[in-house]
């Protein structure tokens, strides 16, 4: 196996290079079953990668506040692992793929012992019921959100309108909570634990930010902007593994064969992607493939990594020199 050593003028290079490639990329379609997510501007496109030693390479709109949607699910399935380990994840969720839509229904009924993995909405919902302290909405969503701040670095912004919007249209969402209290799988409150899934979604961030939550996972839960440690290590493979078996709905196997990172998006455009030991990166535009996925981000992750040989399957395992 050969080591070759890359540098962080190659890194931002290639960020560079990735985002002028991706940004006149045309397709998809802004997510429509959510009225405030169908009339974001679908040309926003931004690129952020961010080093364990806190050097940002930020490209296009990085400072813009998007939904940060199913990319909650990971920082809230950190959350549950920093208050009661890994292990409670696996036993009370489970970290399978469902190999359906993120929002299937289907999914639960053919595995009622488990939601499968927090990372889609069932398990999510679910994760969120876990949050500590338990009966307390207030001091849960200050946990949320406070563990959020904690891996970016800088703290994210509820959008009102989002949350209002994705409140009143969740029916899908209220058919999953219900069916899994039925199986047991719901750890607090139905509606609360909904209500905490549904703010979470609609918080704002920007891909700088979720850029900084990948590199606090890629380092091993050290925040590389603010330094602090924020989890133990022993949480970043095993939430890695769910992003990388899960992170891009039903199309994980193919988005991780052709790219080689693991990831997580989410229906606001966001993509956040971590290379484990090396960097965290992230991108956000607005239109969506048929799965869910930003077409753009996925397009701009996929040529950084490719450009540098930094697949996580790669035999080539580049070192960044400092
Ligand atoms: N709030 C959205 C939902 O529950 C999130 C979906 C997603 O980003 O996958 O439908």
């Amino acid at each position: 196996m050969k080591n070759t050593i890359i540098t962080k003028d190659q890194i931002q290079a290639a960020a560079q290079a990735a985002y002028e490639k991706s940004k006149d990329i045309k397709g998809g379609v802004n997510a429509h079953y959510i009225p405030y997510l169908a009339n974001i501007n679908p040309d926003l496109f931004g690129l952020s990668v961010t080093l364990p030693d806190g050097t940002v390479y930020n490209y296009g709109d990085t400072e813009y506040k998007f939904g940060i949607e199913s990319v909650s699910k990971v920082p809230t399935a950190i959350l549950v692992m920093r208050q009661q380990g890994p292990e409670a994840v696996l036993k009370n969720i489970g970290a399978d793929a469902t190999g359906l839509p993120f929002n299937s229904i289907y999914a639960i009924l053919l595995e009622n012992d488990h939601p499968s993995t927090p990372l889609v909405n069932a398990g999510a919902i679910s994760a969120c019921s876990m949050v500590l302290p338990a009966g307390d909405s207030d001091a849960k969503w200050k946990a949320i959100t406070d563990n959020i701040t904690d891996l970016c670095g800088s703290a994210p912004e509820l959008i009102d309108e989002l949350y209002k919007s994705e409140s009143e249209t969740n029916f899908n969402n209220r058919a999953i909570s219900w069916l899994l209290k039925d199986y047991n799988r719901i750890y607090d409150d139905v509606p609360m634990s909904l209500d905490l899934y549904t703010r979470q979604c609609s918080l704002g961030i920007t891909a700088s930010q979720l850029s900084a939550m990948a590199a606090t996972i890629a380092s091993g839960g050290i925040n590389p902007l603010t330094k602090k440690r924020i989890f133990d290590e022993v949480i970043s493979p095993k939430i890695t593994s769910l992003i990388a078996t899960v992170g891009f709905y039903q199309h994980t196997g193919d988005w991780l064969y052709t790219s080689g990172i693991p990831a997580k998006s989410g229906v606001g455009g966001g993509v956040l992607g971590v290379l484990p030991g090396k960097l965290g990166i992230a991108a956000f535009a607005p239109p969506l493939d048929d799965a869910g996925n930003s077409v753009k981000a996925q397009a701009a992750v996929k040529a950084f990594v490719e450009k540098l040989h930094l697949g996580v399957f790669d035999t080539v395992n580049p070192v960044i020199q400092y």
